[in-house]
């Protein structure tokens, strides 16, 4: 797949013990999140796990449980993240651990298509859309969904299944269902509903709510994500799916998360340490400087403007600073293909059903690139290549 090949290029680039030449290729294409590590950083032996040649064993971590290879701590773990936070309802809602919310929009997918009558079922979001759910519903080439695009031109009749990210991946907007029909069913993907990126304006309810701990802290590596779901049958054939995928999630992973989520809600209740306050602060500041270089560019590039709203978490009127910028040229020109040139990788917005004008740029990388980045973006406009 195109994003993979990317990431080998760039290796180089995104290797914190290297020193960034002007020669570097920097990838921007996919949301490594390594911008939080200095925080972990900070915080020492505080999210140290130690885990010994004996310890989780058996594939099993509670056999009483729907998903029975959900390590106990973990469960608590997120349930207590929620409730401090208040950006999604846990009660009476069973949870799905996966190995990152990749897999667990696949089971999803898969549960809410295998329930219904008729096959293949439509599978939509609105565009822009996060890519790499057409990647997850084509891949397989499974009779029992179909990948159909653009949610605002689906017109077939039948069962539906539609993907609601909010805030949007790729453009950072608030986003709700907009198909609205009765045979349909919808899949929240709340990857960025978290404070440092966006108030947290209410507490959903949804029937299917995916999480991810890539973006919550930043650890991505540790593949852990949860979805949280109303319906047991739904959560059932969740779990069976993960069952013949990956027979359970790895516990060692499990172990981490739930310390690190754990420390997390710790310092939620901190006026000096919060998590949630050190990375709005660092988004803010990251948005801040993207938006000085476009508007030195004298606005050849545009990006989306986001409403203030009123933050629940914090107690404070705030803005969106999302993880990915929609980054769009006025002109009819194809800005991944200019900003490749400046060895700058993006992803191309027709990948995201929408248009070359626009990239998908991650925000989320280590300062040193992310420098790099706008020094780039600023020569790109001052060398009059648009
Ligand atoms: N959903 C969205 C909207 C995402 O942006 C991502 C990560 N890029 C994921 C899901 C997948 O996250 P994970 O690392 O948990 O598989």
């Amino acid at each position: 797949m195109v994003g993979f090949e990317y990431a080998k290029k760039s290796d180089n680039a995104s290797n914190k013990n290297n020193v960034l030449s002007d020669a570097a290729v920097i990838n921007l294409d996919h949301g490594d999140p390594t911008v939080f590590e200095e925080y972990w950083g900070k915080m020492g032996d505080r999210c140290t796990v130690e885990i010994k040649g004996w310890d989780l064993m058996s594939y099993f971590s509670d056999a009483n449980n729907v998903c029975w290879f959900m390590e106990p701590g973990l469960e608590d773990a997120i349930r207590g993240l929620h409730a401090a936070v208040g950006n999604a309802a846990t009660d009476e809602r069973y949870i799905v651990v996966g190995t990152g919310s990749t897999q667990l929009c696949q089971a999803a997918v898969h549960a809410l298509s295998s329930i219904r009558g008729s096959h293949p079922v439509s599978v939509l979001a609105a565009a822009p859309y996060y890519s790499t759910y057409v990647e997850e519903t084509t891949y397989l080439r499974s009779e029992m969904y179909k990948w159909e695009g653009d949610a605002r031109s689906f017109d077939k009749e039948g069962p539906y299944i539609e993907l609601v990210t909010s805030p949007n991946n790729p453009d950072g907007t608030i986003r709700e269902a907009v198909v609205n029909k009765p045979d349909g069913k919808v899949i929240y993907d709340f990857a960025y509903y978290w404070p440092h990126y966006t108030p947290i304006t209410y507490c959903p309810d949804h029937d299917i709510m995916l999480f991810t701990f890539s973006k919550i802290s930043g650890h991505a590596g540790s593949r852990i994500g949860w979805a949280l779901v109303k319906d047991k049958e739904v959560a059932k054939k969740m779990v069976e799916y993960i069952m013949v995928n990956s027979i359970g999630v790895g516990k060692e992973s499990q172990m981490r998360a739930a310390k690190i989520l754990n420390v997390l809600t710790e310092t939620c209740r901190s006026e000096t340490e919060s998590f949630f306050e050190y990375g709005r602060e660092k988004m803010k500041t990251r948005w801040e400087k993207l938006r000085e270089v476009v508007k030195q560019s004298d606005h050849i590039f545009t990006l989306p403007k986001y409403p203030e709203a009123f933050c629940n978490f914090s107690g404070k009127l705030m803005e969106t600073y999302p993880a990915f910028a929609w980054v769009g040229c006025k002109e009819e020109n194809d800005l991944g293909s200019l900003l490749m040139k400046q060895k700058v990788l993006t992803r191309a917005g027709n990948r995201c059903g929408s248009d070359k004008k626009h990239v998908r740029v991650s925000m989320l990388c280590r300062d040193d690139v992310f420098s790099l980045f706008l020094h780039r973006l600023a020569s790109l406009a001052t060398d009059s290549l648009l």
